[in-house]
């Protein structure tokens, strides 16, 4: 538990992450009849597709997805991984979401059916409630033995907490049911001066950590810290509030647990994302004991969504796995995206819807996005600049648009970013439409890179 407690640590620093290609996506964008705002929660237009993943929402939140997956086809850049995302959302704050493309599965470093069991279990939240050993007090007397002067009290024997009265010394915490007394040594001291505990108020003592909290005040003759009195009339603080302090909630992933408890790893791998493989046998210990603490009620699965893209690239073995997946008990939502029609299956002569085996097909719910009308791109691009912060004119954004119509809209996004820098290295303020022209020439899109490699091929290797 106490790794559990440093890897919570660890997720919150991980969470201060660069603006990504999809920060602006809040949720589905839809209102609470499940029909899609036209523009809401970052989402903009794709109307029927967001629709459908309300309605896929609605059977995850009913339990009714079990053994099935989603299907997003779709043109690139129509926003697929967008959807996902926004289903995750969607489903709180605490839904794990993790993103894989097939290729990346086909590594040298870990085999396929490792690769895809990370990423499974890297989309597999465990809510773990601790209970954290707080006694509830009340101070009913608090004594100082050693009175100083406010100039010695700044040394290391003196700890700061009491010094703001300009004593110090040790406390004598008294808690209500006055068979037990806590003898305030200097650590105690330093927490008890940020909450400016005084005789007559109601705390919690954390055992562990020694850390006091103020839980309020009792009703009755209170007196100042240093005022050596005696008790005052104790009440209760409310119930709920105080259990609320006994639990403390981490939300990890399966993935995470697995890491930190592989010998060969250790946690510092979370970071570096060279994990390796993790053996069965560590997997397996996680696993009976996630289930004895849910079984004791300590602990919750948080069932995530994840995504696989291009996913015509998988092969029979990563379908079959797939399949195996889907009907465990703790399967995430499983979302994969491909912008391929009929094509073969990876490994094989046979051809089939998006090379999807049919066995597999037969399991998919799918959802078809469709191409961005100009407005759409207007608005989405207008989101983008929000995002990352770029100020950028109307006619900039005209012209960003246009492009975002000619080319694609991801290669339009793109733009933001260089054409932020170009206008920063004039030393502007405000994107103008020289920054955009000039960071369009300076990178080509798909259709201006085809054209360019066909009239100058001869001067490339084959
Ligand atoms: P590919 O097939 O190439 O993987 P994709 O269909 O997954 O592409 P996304 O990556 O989701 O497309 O979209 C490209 C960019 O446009 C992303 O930054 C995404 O967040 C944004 N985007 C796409 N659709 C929408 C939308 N409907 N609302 C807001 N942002 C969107």
């Amino acid at each position: 538990m106490a790794e559990l407690k440093r890897l919570s640590e660890s997720r919150d620093l991980t969470r201060i992450e660069r603006i990504g290609a999809h920060s602006h996506i809040r949720g589905l964008g839809l209102d609470s009849s499940l029909e899609a705002r036209d523009s809401s929660e970052g989402m903009v237009g794709q109307l029927p597709a967001r629709r459908a993943a309300g309605l896929i929402l609605q059977l995850i939140r009913q339990g009714k997805i079990a053994g099935r997956a989603v299907l997003l086809a779709g043109q690139p850049g129509t926003g697929k991984t967008a959807l996902a995302m926004g289903i995750a959302k969607s489903l709180g704050a605490e839904t794990p979401f993790a993103s894989v493309a097939a290729s990346e599965l086909f590594s040298l470093d870990l085999s396929k059916t490792e690769a895809l069991t990370q990423a499974f279990r890297r989309s597999i939240g465990v809510r773990i409630k601790e209970e954290v050993e707080i006694i509830e007090g009340e101070v009913v007397e608090i004594s100082i033995d050693r009175p100083v002067s406010a100039a010695a009290a700044g040394g290391s024997s003196a700890p700061s907490g009491v010094t703001a009265a300009g004593k110090t010394g040790r406390l004598t915490l008294k808690t209500t049911d006055m068979e037990t007394v806590y003898e305030l040594g200097g650590k105690m001291i330093e927490a008890l001066g940020k909450e400016k505990v005084q005789s007559g108020d109601v705390v919690a003592l954390d055992k562990a950590s020694g850390k006091v909290t103020k839980l309020g005040r009792s009703i009755g003759r209170s007196r100042d810290y240093d005022a050596v009195g005696p008790h005052t009339k104790f009440v209760k603080c409310p119930e709920g509030e105080l259990q609320k302090r006994k639990e403390v909630v981490h939300c990890v992933t399966l993935h995470e647990i697995d890491v930190i408890n592989s010998r060969t790893q250790g946690f510092l791998a979370l970071f570096t994302g060279d994990t390796g493989e993790i053996r069965a046998e560590v997997r397996e210990q996680i696993d009976t004991k996630v289930a004895e603490w849910r079984e004791e009620g300590k602990a919750e699965i948080v069932p995530g969504v994840l995504f696989i893209d291009e996913v015509h690239m998988l092969d029979i073995e990563c379908f079959s796995f797939l399949n195996r997946a889907l009907e465990n008990d703790m399967a995430p939502i499983l979302v994969i995206a491909t912008n391929r029609g009929i094509t073969s299956i990876r490994g094989t002569n046979y051809r089939s819807p998006h090379g999807i085996p049919p066995d597999f097909l037969d399991r998919l719910l799918i959802i078809t996005t469709q191409a961005y009308a100009e407005d759409d791109i207007r608005k989405i691009l207008d989101i983008r600049c929000d995002e990352e912060d770029v100020e950028m004119s109307a006619d900039a954004k005209v012209l960003l648009t246009k492009i975002g119509v000619e080319t694609s809209l991801r290669y339009a996004i793109h733009l933001i970013t260089s054409a932020a820098l170009a206008c920063q290295k004039r030393k502007g303020k405000i994107v103008e439409m020289e920054d955009i022209s000039r960071v369009y020439q300076l990178f080509l899109d798909v259709k201006r890179s085809t054209q360019y490699l066909m009239e100058y091929q001869s001067q490339y290797m084959f």
